[in-house]
């Protein structure tokens, strides 16, 4: 036992020192292995067996290990995981090492760091969403955001406040996120779903950026990409470090950076999104998002589309008719819409095919998508013709152009050329005359050897004498051991040489079939080589057009949204929405589409409502009430849901929609616990109202749905209840409110802008029944106790439950009943007195301290902080 570790150990620890942070996958052979701590970790991470290894300072060294051949899938769940793997690579043929000496290693490097936000295989990636991987930083006392597909090379940058970094991590949901040393973003990370990797502060440096970005794009300056602050390049910079980095030195190909203005697009915070369920549902999955009710896109650049315009509708009038008047023209000409769609899909992702070429992770499969997406590409230009519609037309013209390439690929590749470039084999006949020469030697040589084995038959007179072939020993004549005497004696032991001798078979060669196996495998390894070469003039020469290709695949997408749009539209009957400068919000007859959907799935219908925030212009506010169970909750987001749509440049679940631009959405529901923050519900929910009414402009459109559910009656009801003036007076802004607080109904008679609907309900033999129907008015009661019924709860508890609420009603009736009061005096907690009914609760005529206080205030006249204040008062009076 040594404490010197082995040549290979000591390799493996100085690699495994240079690369810190990371599982290392070290080639061995056939298998990647992982050794010590990491072998520990993986093997638990991929429930894999743990095995030893030799010893290390007399210790055993745990071990484990993948096959490379099956390494992807076992990379992803790491990946998912949250590990990043270094991957290192054996960097010359093991017979090389074995030359320098029996102990000498195979050199090996790392060739790659695979994280989450760096992925571009195909099978690591989904394919109708982005990967992104952020950066965040802050120069002085400004910040920014850049963000990168590496598998589709999209780049982009914007200034970003700290305040606005959730909300635009929520909106991006990358799976990374690069951060400088001690930049605390834990939890916003955390919260947005990405792996946080902090990098030294030098990776952030904003002249150093300018140098990486300008090697990058290989220009001198970045002016000719536009103006970038301090903070935006140092946030780029820092991507192109991390991808110099993990790519180890080959570069993927980025597109040139395009900077977003912060106003451009529609906000919507972590918590609204996760709330309306616009790309995952709350379960988790796609499945029951509105993305997933809504994605009739055909190709997979559409669909990446798709998600980037539901979760950022677009605030500029103008790209929002361009895109709805796509939409429409493509609505009223089915024909060409079904045609687009089925050239469309046809038309590979030429996005990632593009960025696995760049990082010479590509093969013929990758060259014949991008030859397949530019064909599709050109018909459906054509199908377009001179468009007047402005989106399909510039597309369309982005889609043309490339016939030169398209002849290149469509000469030099057969029909379904195979995965790997190693093999050959995707080379069309006709293309390369010198290839074609070779292929020609070699299978004539192949000919020339069925020949010659019947020349040896008729030589040998042994009829089953066969020219076989295996790996070991190359091109061979075989016989059977029964004529082994003859073969081996004159005159044939002249010309057929031994080399062989099997159980049952005898082996040999002559002269001049190992000549022709020579010229064989020379033709053979030198087609191969021409077929290399091949490959690399096609990658140079689709590489050299990376950038209009790239434009094609976006016109392309661009294309299949507009088309999805329109056969959603026509399909659901969807209208196109009338989207302007107003502050209007007029809906006539929508719809939610996911829970339409899934009604629809059970045979039932969906009641469409209207919902009209506008009267003149004043900002209005609607106050929902009604039972639970009764649609409410589906009203508030039908609409939200409404206004995405209308300014992502689709059409809407709706029979008529006139929407004034919405600049900010939020939307809050009587909130969930959130444990994994430590935060109880109610104090999320009260941060999240926070935000809202210090943020919401009079162009935003508010959904609160239950506020004030998360605390004691009068606490909910007067939090509720400041909120709602709070909106009224501050905000302006267009809201709609849902509440079981009935009390509140009485606002509208003091608010001008509120004005109270319910859903409605019908009693039926004591029974309730859901009409589902949004009317104009207050709810009268709750129903609270036949929807318990209806829940399963125990007859006798909804029993005693009428008993009560008949107390409270009755005493409600005689005018002055103060429920709190009322609640004093109710035996709530006495033993159920069947069959003596309870007695009748006393009733106070006084109004309480909470009410008088309420009563001596003017809500318009204060502010936002000493409503707060006032609510800690109130609280404190119960
Ligand atoms: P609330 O918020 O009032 O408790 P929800 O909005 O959660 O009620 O709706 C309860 C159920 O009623 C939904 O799951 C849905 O199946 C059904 N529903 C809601 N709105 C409609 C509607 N407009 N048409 C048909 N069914 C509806």
């Amino acid at each position: 036992m040594s404490d010197q570790p082995t040549p290979m150990m000591a390799q493996y620890l100085a690699i495994r020192e240079a690369n810190p942070g990371a599982l290392l996958f070290y080639r061995m052979g056939d298998f990647y292995e992982m050794f010590f701590d990491d072998a520990v970790a993986a093997s638990a991470a991929l429930d894999i067996a743990l095995t030893k290894r030799g010893t290390h300072q007399g210790e055993p060294i745990p071990m484990c290990g993948v096959p490379v051949h099956a390494a992807e899938s076992y990379l992803l769940t790491l990946i998912r995981k949250g590990f990043r793997v270094a991957i290192a690579e054996q960097m010359e043929d093991p017979a090389e090492a074995k030359k320098r000496g029996a102990k000498s290693v195979v050199a090996r490097d790392v060739v790659r760091l695979v994280t989450p936000g760096t992925l571009t295989e195909e099978t690591l990636l989904e394919a109708r969403r982005h990967n992104f991987l952020a950066s965040f930083a802050t120069v002085r006392d400004e910040s920014a955001l850049a963000w990168v597909d590496i598998s589709t090379g999209e780049f982009r940058v914007m200034p970003c406040p700290p305040a606005r970094l959730g909300p635009e991590l929520a909106r991006h949901a990358p799976r990374e996120l690069l951060a400088a040393e001690g930049s605390r973003l834990d939890d916003i990370a955390l919260e947005a779903g990405a792996a946080l990797t902090e990098l030294p502060a030098g990776s952030f440096d904003s002249g150093a950026a300018q140098r990486r970005l300008g090697a990058m794009f290989n220009v001198e300056t970045l002016d000719g990409f536009g103006h970038f602050s301090r903070s935006e390049l140092a946030a780029m910079g820092a991507i192109a470090d991390y991808l110099d980095l993990t790519q180890k030195g080959r570069m993927p190909l980025i597109r040139p950076p395009v900077r977003e203005a912060m106003g451009g697009a529609m906000q919507i915070d972590a918590a609204t999104r996760r709330n309306l369920e616009l790309t995952q549902a709350l379960s988790g999955g796609r499945e029951g998002s509105l993305l997933a009710a809504i994605d009739r896109s055909v190709t997979a650049g559409g669909a990446r589309l798709l998600e980037r315009r539901i979760s950022a509708p677009s605030r500029e009038l103008g790209l929002i008719h361009a895109r709805q008047s796509a939409v429409a023209h493509l609505v009223e000409d089915p024909r060409l819409t079904a045609d687009l769609r089925d050239a469309l899909s046809r038309a590979p992702d030429m996005d990632r095919a593009l960025s696995r070429l760049a990082l010479e992770r590509g093969g013929p499969r990758d060259l014949a998508a991008i030859r397949a997406g530019l064909t599709q590409g050109a018909a459906i230009a054509a199908m377009l013709g001179d468009d007047e519609i402005v989106v399909l037309a510039e597309a369309a013209r982005d889609l043309t152009g490339h016939d030169a390439l398209i002849d290149l690929l469509d000469d030099a590749l057969v029909a379904e050329p195979p995965l790997l470039t190693r093999d050959g084999g995707f080379t069309a006949p006709g293309h390369d005359a010198d290839l074609d020469e070779t292929r020609r030697l070699r299978d004539e040589g192949r000919g020339v050897i069925a020949g010659m084995q019947a020349d040896y038959i008729a030589e040998t007179g042994v009829t089953s004498l066969k020219i076989k072939h295996n790996n070991v020993l190359g091109y061979f004549i075989e016989t059977t051991s029964t004529h082994a005497e003859k073969m081996l004696a004159a005159p044939l032991n002249a010309r057929f040489i031994h080399r062989q001798t099997t159980a049952n078979q005898i082996r040999f060669t002559t002269v001049e079939l190992s000549e022709l196996e020579t010229r064989i495998l020379n033709a053979r390894d030198r087609a191969l080589e021409i077929e290399r070469e091949v490959f690399a003039r096609l990658t140079r020469a689709v590489l050299d057009q990376a950038g209009s290709i790239g434009q094609a695949a976006r016109a392309l997408a661009e294309i299949d949204l507009s088309a999805a749009f329109a056969d959603l539209a026509s399909g659901e009957g969807w209208t196109r929405p009338q989207v302007d400068e107003s502050r209007a919000f007029v809906i006539t007859g929508g719809r939610h589409p996911v829970v339409e959907r899934a009604l629809k799935r059970k045979g039932e219908a969906f009641v469409a409502n209207d919902c009209a925030l506008t009267q003149g212009d004043t900002p209005a506010i609607w106050l929902l009430t009604g039972p639970n169970m009764a649609g409410k909750s589906t009203f508030l987001r039908q609409n939200a849901l409404i206004a995405i749509l209308a300014q992502a440049g689709g059409f809407v679940p709706a029979s008529h929609a006139h929407i004034g631009l919405v600049s900010q959405l939020f939307s809050r529901v009587g909130a969930a616990d959130d444990l994994a923050r430590g935060r109880s519900t109610f104090m999320v929910e009260m941060v999240e109202t926070a935000a809202i009414l210090n943020q919401a402009d009079d162009h935003a459109l508010v959904i609160l749905d239950e506020i004030g559910r998360g605390t004691a009656t009068w606490d909910g009801l007067s939090i509720a209840w400041a909120v709602m003036e709070h909106l009224h007076a501050k905000n302006r802004c267009r809201a709609l409110f849902a509440t079981h607080y009935h009390e509140m109904t009485a606002l509208s008679a003091r608010l001008p802008g509120v004005e109270n609907a319910t859903v409605a309900v019908r009693e039926w033999e004591g029974e309730v029944i859901f009409l589902h129907e949004v009317r104009k008015g207050a709810a009268d009661r709750s129903y609270g106790v036949q929807v318990a019924r209806l829940a399963g709860l125990p007859p006798s508890v909804v029993e005693r439950a009428r008993e009560i609420l008949h107390q409270l009603e009755s005493g409600e009736d005689k005018g002055a009943g103060r429920p709190a009061a009322l609640l004093d005096d109710l035996p709530l907690f006495r033993a159920a007195p069947s069959p003596a009914p309870a007695p009748a609760p006393t009733l106070k005529a006084q109004p309480s301290a909470i009410e008088e206080r309420l009563r001596a205030l003017n809500p318009d006249a204060i502010t936002a902080r000493e409503a707060l204040d006032l609510l800690y008062e109130l609280s404190g009076m119960l």
